[in-house]
């Protein structure tokens, strides 16, 4: 597939390569056929695509005049470019379906501000999200935005998939905690949305359009966001139950009779835990319980937070808890949170066959999704490992297939569609935050209808009329 040879796309040729030269610097520019090859994917398992996507070269480019001059050559020539942030995301969406340049922004990772009175911080789209969390933190303030990869991600890919992570539920997903974006349009003209102002109705609220919008309408150069203080107690809760089911009913009762809001509640079912353990090579308690919650909370006074988690372990007790597991020092903590942490890892270096799944649905269908999913997996011969953002519904299925089968792709196929289907049908959909990208294209049909997709299309036309920027994602 190539609309380069369909004559779509021009080639960066050699006069292209001169004028990407001249404007970063041959420092900046780069036709390593090793460096293409690694900079040309993300998580996805290559597996996973029908051909062998290739940028044609490589650009690191160090401030939005280059950026900005780069789209207007790409634009001139009409050669594709694919944003690319540090490489984490799971749906193929910074992978060069047409060539082209890659725009990676490693070199824009400047922290440039922190700005403890209108609470903000302004950095480059290149800074590891986890960097943000510790610029902030002498001011005692947080960015809350942080997903689970926030030690290897870039705030820029975050902001472009509007990255979700085990905070939502207390203080909402990347796009909830961005105030302003500074972007490059595909023009390559430089425009700022949103500021530093918590309320704005001048206009359309184009920031939040961008975030979520994975590369497909403009170039993102800088961002501005929210900080918020900093607790200084934070206590995790490790909960194993029997079984999955009894876990996941029990967490809207943290909400309505234990009036707590907790900053994480997440789940790993048993699958989950083993697959982890045998990872990181240490387990965590009651490895044989059919799930266990982890459920965050925090607080400034260390009494009223005592005082919460021991409601909050009784209720668990009570509604068939086999124990609370209380963390409340950084090394007990650490140890928890990396196990969480590392299933998706775990996943991919012990299997090669797999569907890894991003769906959401209501939290109250998510024991009903659960029960789909077991279900599947048993008629289709997968090991389920699903463990996720239970707070909020997102749950990461991962359907996988332990024996190396000729079939295995039209298998797992047929898993998926029957996953996607119950997913419709308990009013869910496709991605809670791993995003469409490649990777999920073709099942947008199947929970958004042709009004919405046409709408899509023609937003996507409005900002890029030439169709330069990342094309191949979301929409053809
Ligand atoms: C182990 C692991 C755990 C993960 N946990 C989570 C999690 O908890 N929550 C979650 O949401 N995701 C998670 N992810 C997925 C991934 O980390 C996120 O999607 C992340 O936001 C991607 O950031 P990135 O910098 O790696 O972007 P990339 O993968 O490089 O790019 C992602 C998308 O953003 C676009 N993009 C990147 N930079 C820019 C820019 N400056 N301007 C415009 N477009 C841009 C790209 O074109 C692409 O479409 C996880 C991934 C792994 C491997």
């Amino acid at each position: 597939m190539s609309l380069i040879k369909d004559g779509k796309y021009s080639p960066v040729d050699s006069g292209v390569i001169g004028e990407l030269t001249e404007i970063m610097g041959s420092e900046n520019v780069s036709f390593d056929p090793d460096k293409i090859r690694v900079y040309s994917r993300d998580e996805v398992g290559g597996q996973f695509w029908e051909s062998d996507y290739l940028a044609e070269v490589v650009v690191f480019p160090r401030n939005t005049e280059q950026v900005s001059a780069l789209m207007r050559l790409a634009s001139r020539k009409v050669i594709a470019v694919t944003p690319r942030g540090a490489g984490t995301g799971l749906s193929g969406g910074a992978v060069p379906a047409f060539g082209g340049i890659v725009v990676s922004f490693e070199k824009m990772n400047r922290i440039l501000e922190c700005d403890p009175v209108n609470l903000t911080a302004t950095v480059e789209p290149g800074v590891i999200t986890a960097e943000i969390c510790r610029a902030a933190m002498p001011y005692g303030l947080q960015y809350a935005g942080d997903p689970c990869s926030g030690d290897a991600s870039f705030i820029g890919g975050n902001v472009a998939e509007n990255a979700g992570g085990n905070k939502v539920i207390k203080y909402g997903a990347t796009g909830a905690n961005v105030l302003g974006l500074e972007v490059v349009l595909p023009s390559g003209e430089v425009t700022w949305f949103g500021g530093k102002r918590r309320k704005d109705v001048t206009g359309l609220d184009l920031v939040h359009l961008v975030a979520g919008s994975e590369g497909i309408l403009c170039l993102i150069t800088k961002v501005i966001v929210k900080l918020v203080p900093l607790p200084s107690c934070i206590v995790d809760l490790l909960v194993p139950f029997s079984t999955m089911e009894e876990a996941i009913s029990f967490v809207p009762k943290i909400l309505t009779e234990s009036r707590i809001v907790p900053a994480s509640i997440e789940c790993m079912n048993k699958n989950s835990l083993k697959i982890v353990s045998r990872y990181i090579g240490s387990s965590l308690p009651f490895e044989e319980a059919g799930a266990h919650l982890i459920i965050q909370l925090e607080g400034n006074d260390p009494d009223s937070l005592a005082d919460d988690y021991e409601r909050l372990g009784q209720a668990c007790l009570s509604s068939g808890a086999l124990e609370v597991f209380v963390a409340d020092n950084r090394n007990s903590r650490d140890r928890l949170w990396k196990a969480r942490k590392s299933v998706a890892e775990a996943v991919m270096a012990f299997y090669t066959r797999y569907a890894k799944e991003d769906v959401v649905v209501p939290t109250s269908e998510v024991p009903e999704l659960m029960r789909e999913v077991d279900r599947i997996c048993e008629h289709y011969g997968l090991e389920g490992v699903n463990y996720g953002h239970v707070g909020d519904g997102n749950i990461h299925v991962n359907l996988l297939m332990e024996e190396d089968r000729p079939d295995w792709k039209s298998v797992i196929e047929s898993a998926r569609m029957e996953l996607y289907s119950v997913t419709a049908r308990l009013g869910g959909t496709l991605s809670g935050e791993h995003g469409i990208g490649l990777k999920r294209k073709k099942y947008m049909t199947i929970f958004l209808d042709e009004a919405q997709i046409g709408l899509i299309r023609r937003i996507k036309k409005a900002f890029d009329p030439l169709g330069i920027l990342n094309p191949g994602k979301i929409v053809d």
